[in-house]
């Protein structure tokens, strides 16, 4: 026998299996089945200029110091008691490696992370029924698949090592790293797959005792991370956490908001402290498995486990899509005074996704990888005092078109739902806004018809990192998909100036246009009866 004999059954791991072919053609497809965060990071539409960068010719710094300096800030652990990996998955496999020979026990209360016994396979061992006497305890907490939280899960010191999975410790649960510091034989395995939404990237990294990282280290393959992975990784720790915190705070919100709303199907869902919920239906979960592919959402089922299943938590559009595919009531009725429009739009050409709050305090986060676009739309928001958050990844290695243009279609079509039947609003807006020498005019009407007049005589061919056609080709995108007449008119010497006080313009009239009008009592601003 060429490969070792305790390997022969080995199995690939592999995420769910066999959706391809049950999903309608044409169909959107959600993945709900590998607890990913539903967006990118916010910084990482524009990044791929800077990726460029990456000197690929060389290879990484086999230390990772900087990515470990990184992480320290992060966790407040040393550098030299962290080992980065290769995802949390090359971390868990550095585990068993270092502690199993072959014929070792280790222990992992079920149902585990398939990998647990994978990894113990790989090194030689098998994974025991009991906790007694092994060589190593797979802990997960919060734990996968049920998201609970299960500090109870870590034993008393047993002479083996305790490995601590927390990939999903930024969503909730106890922070078990503290048992680092505390003890001698307990390592943490943290990922920024999850929170940090780099899960392609494959980065995780190991909190061990001093001892322990330097034997981790030794066995670890040279420069498993690549220079990319790595860099990313960097700067995603680096960057403005507030915007991942956010993130977690909207998947954590959302978690919340479905737990109750699915156990209205009579399923038994237990608190989570994950991205993700897992269920009994306590029947077969068949049928609902062929309603939820029949409208493209793949989640995650467990063969031991055939009355169970796992859905991650996605962004609020997907999670409306999975109440409705289940036949449930996606969300109660916008309250008075929330008016929010969700977009989710994604083409060969761009992956968009938008959410507008037209009764905000003009906060935004937008990421459409264009830098001043990025500008001119926080500047819509803030001026408006409408809440917006933006995401695109265009093809900006074709040029900027698509992004733009999808950008502007997907702002259009939340504008258009989050006004609803347009009943009880002002309609119309009109507003000026200089920039130095700049000044802008700006007119709406939200009549429901799309129509754009723009007069903006720009000097050059490109105003940021835009082509000047662009500029009038995204208020007519705009006006069109949010049903709207935008009038603009304006004279600078300077196109940055110009473009930007448009927006603004815009921005002000908006404000006006977007408003309930007391005197309107909520009936239809319009004499027609319909708009
Ligand atoms: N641990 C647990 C409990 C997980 O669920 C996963 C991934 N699904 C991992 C570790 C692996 O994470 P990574 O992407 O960092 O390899």
């Amino acid at each position: 026998m060429i490969i070792r004999e305790d390997l022969a059954d080995v199995e690939p791991y592999r995420w769910q299996e066999g959706w391809e072919q049950r999903i309608p053609p044409g169909t959107a497809v959600i993945r709900l089945d590998q607890n990913t965060q539903p967006r990118p990071p916010a910084w990482y539409a524009g990044s791929a200029a800077w990726l460029a960068s990456v000197a690929v010719n060389r290879y990484p710094d086999s230390s990772y110091l900087r990515l470990r300096e990184a992480i320290s800030e992060y966790t407040g652990f040393p550098a030299d008691q962290i080992v980065a990996t290769a995802g949390a998955d090359e971390g868990l496999t550095l585990c068993a490696l270092l502690t199993l020979s072959r014929g070792d026990t280790a222990y992992a209360r079920q149902p585990c992370y398939g990998l647990y016994e994978g990894a113990t396979a790989l090194a030689g061992g098998v994974l025991a029924d009991r906790p007694d006497g092994v060589r190593l305890t797979w802990v997960c907490s919060p734990h996968n698949p049920t998201g609970q939280d299960s500090p109870g899960d870590v034993p008393d010191p047993n002479g083996g090592l305790v490995v601590i999975d927390q990939a999903y410790i930024e969503f909730g649960g106890t922070d078990l790293s503290g048992l680092v510091r505390e003890r001698d034989d307990v390592v943490v395995v943290r990922t920024l797959s999850k929170a940090f939404a780099l899960a392609g990237a494959r980065v995780g990294y190991l909190l061990a005792p001093p001892a322990i990282a330097r034997k981790l280290e030794a066995i670890r393959p040279p420069g498993s991370i690549s220079s990319f992975s790595d860099a990313l990784a960097v700067r995603a720790l680096t960057e403005d956490r507030s915007l991942m915190e956010a993130d977690v705070a909207e998947t954590v919100a959302e978690r919340e908001r479905m737990r109750p709303a699915l156990s209205g199907l009579g399923w038994q869902i237990s608190p989570s402290s994950a991205n993700f919920l897992f269920a009994d239906l306590g029947e077969p979960i068949e049928p609902w498995i062929s309603r939820l592919l029949s409208a493209g959402i793949v989640v995650r089922t467990f063969d031991a486990l055939p009355t169970c299943l796992r859905i991650t938590i996605g962004s609020p559009a997907q999670n409306d899509q999975v109440l409705e595919a289940l036949g449930l009531a996606p969300r109660a009725p916008a309250a008075p005074g929330e008016r929010t429009g969700r977009v989710e739009r994604s083409t060969r050409e761009t992956r968009i996704d938008v959410e507008w709050s037209l009764d905000g305090s003009g906060r935004s986060q937008i990421a459409a990888g264009i830098g001043f676009l990025d500008h001119m739309l926080t500047a819509l928001a803030f001026h408006s005092l409408t809440d917006l958050r933006l995401s695109c990844l265009g093809d900006l290695w074709v040029d900027e078109h698509h992004t733009v243009e999808d950008v502007a279609i997907a702002l259009g079509t939340a504008l258009d739902r989050a006004l609803g039947d347009r009943a009880g609003i002002v309609r119309y807006g009109d507003a000026r806004a200089p920039l130095d020498e700049a000044l802008c005019h700006a007119t709406v009407d939200l009549g429901g018809r799309g129509h754009a007049a723009v007069d903006l005589p720009l000097r050059d061919v490109r105003v940021g990192g835009l082509p000047a056609s662009l500029v009038p080709h995204f208020f007519d995108s705009l006006s069109r998909a949010g049903r709207l007449a935008i009038h603009l008119q304006g004279h600078g010497d300077d196109d940055h100036h110009l473009v930007e006080a448009a927006f603004k313009a815009l921005a002000l009239a908006l404000r006006q246009a977007v408003a309930v009008d007391p005197g309107r009592a909520g009936s239809l601003p319009s004499t027609k009866g319909a708009i």
